[in-house]
């Protein structure tokens, strides 16, 4: 069917039937299948005398683009409308032209393969068509124009293996993902009956997947099913995960059906000053550190103090947070309020975990519920709130992580 010389209808028929099977796919199946028209099933990666070969078994046929990039040399290939199955990705093998293959997501739906490397290479790509009982391959060769150079560096450097395995003992940055409501608190309720909650968990395991899918980051959620949790038990799972930052997802109701657009929260100083008094009272419990201090270690002022300054730098990093993530949404949606608003909601008064709170349109306002209900809106929010954590990180990712290395 691939066959150049075959009748290009042939070829052309082939194509359509692909293109009607995607749309089917995207119109009748569940919100997860909908991120991707293409998986990638596994990944093997082969030193060869002349090249480094990686294989990407696909499940379809894929479209791809390939640029390369300098200083440090990088092959990049974006392939489109893809996304990688929980699999691990192979070492590079020793003595290769390769040091690293990371993977992201680009654009929301395509899959970034960067092939780090130790010298600037021409890569060679191919889709392989099934064959010999094997599904669509995507090949990559990267040639070993210095091969012989490659291999002597390897085998000279004493430190190449202790660095490889302390690599490995960098931390991921934790993003707590927070659904807001849930079991028998339903959240807002629209017009048509649809729930804030279930609104809610759609977009945060759109954003768990996303997060997921991104090298250096780990998804927490607060809740991954239809369950009531009290607020304070979700900020709990976000100290407990370790989180480096938590989300909460809404959709918010007003009693004006024309109140519209998205909006992001931040604590208020209020509720950071009522919040600090509360941990003072409390700083017997076992939940008490803060900045990797433990307040109940020092005297009173002392304890106050950390606790002041932690929570300062916090809400700093919120509002930042809070700002990026809304210029975000920006883009894709209209914003109820142009800046980040700040309210004491209980979720966000974490002292050491910069939170916000997204509200992602008004259920309330019957076009927007119908919106919320999308797949691609849940996906435009999801989507911005990961650029969000990107840029935020781009500028400081915590040192000891591996978000710091890519
Ligand atoms: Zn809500």
């Amino acid at each position: 069917m691939f066959d150049n010389s075959s009748n290009p209808w042939d070829r052309r028929k082939f194509l359509g039937a692909v293109l009607g099977t995607s749309t089917a796919v995207f119109g009748l199946v569940a919100p997860e299948k909908v991120l991707a028209a293409r998986v990638i099933n596994a990944v093997q990666t082969t030193r060869q005398p002349d090249y480094t070969r990686y294989v990407f078994k696909v499940n379809g046929p894929l479209d791809y683009k390939t640029f390369s990039l300098d200083n440090p040399p990088r092959v990049v290939v974006d392939l489109t409308q893809t996304q990688m199955s929980q699999i691990e990705i192979p070492p590079a093998p020793a003595g290769s032209v390769v040091s690293d293959l990371r993977v992201g997501i680009h654009n929301g739906y395509d899959l970034r393969l960067v092939f780090d490397m130790k010298a600037a290479v021409k890569p060679r790509m191919l889709l392989l068509p099934p064959s010999d009982g094997q599904g669509y391959r995507f090949v990559v060769d990267l040639p070993h124009d210095k091969a012989a150079t490659l291999v002597a560096r390897d085998a000279a450097d004493p430190d190449s293996k202790p660095r490889i395995q302390t690599q490995q003992t960098f931390r991921d940055i934790v993003i707590a993902i927070d659904p807001g409501h849930g079991g028998k608190d339903p959240g807002a309720i629209g017009r048509r009956g649809t729930k804030e909650k279930h609104i809610a968990l759609d977009i945060g395991r759109r954003l768990q997947a996303m997060v997921a899918a991104t090298p250096g980051l780990k998804p927490v959620m607060t809740r991954d099913s239809d369950r009531y949790i009290h607020l304070r038990g979700r900020t709990a799972i976000a100290r407990r995960a370790k989180a480096d930052l938590f989300v909460s997802v809404h959709s918010d109701a007003f009693r004006v059906t024309s109140a519209r657009g998205a909006s992001v929260f931040c604590l208020s100083q209020g509720g950071a000053t009522s919040e600090a008094a509360r941990w003072m009272a409390n700083r017997e419990n076992e939940a008490d550190f803060v900045g990797g201090a433990s307040i109940a270690d020092h005297d009173q002022d002392v304890a106050s103090v950390l606790l002041d300054l932690s929570q300062t730098k916090t809400l700093e990093n919120s509002l930042d947070f809070g700002h990026r993530v809304l210029s975000q949404i920006g883009d894709v949606t209209d914003l109820h309020s142009k800046r980040v608003q700040q309210a004491g909601f209980v979720v966000l008064k974490s002292p050491d975990i910069p939170s916000i709170l997204v509200e992602s349109a008004f259920i309330s306002n019957p076009t927007e519920e119908a919106r919320l209900r999308t797949a691609a809106y849940q996906n435009e929010i999801a989507r911005s709130i990961l650029a969000g954590v990107n840029t935020y990180y781009a500028e400081r990712a915590p040192e000891g992580t591996r978000y710091a290395m890519l």
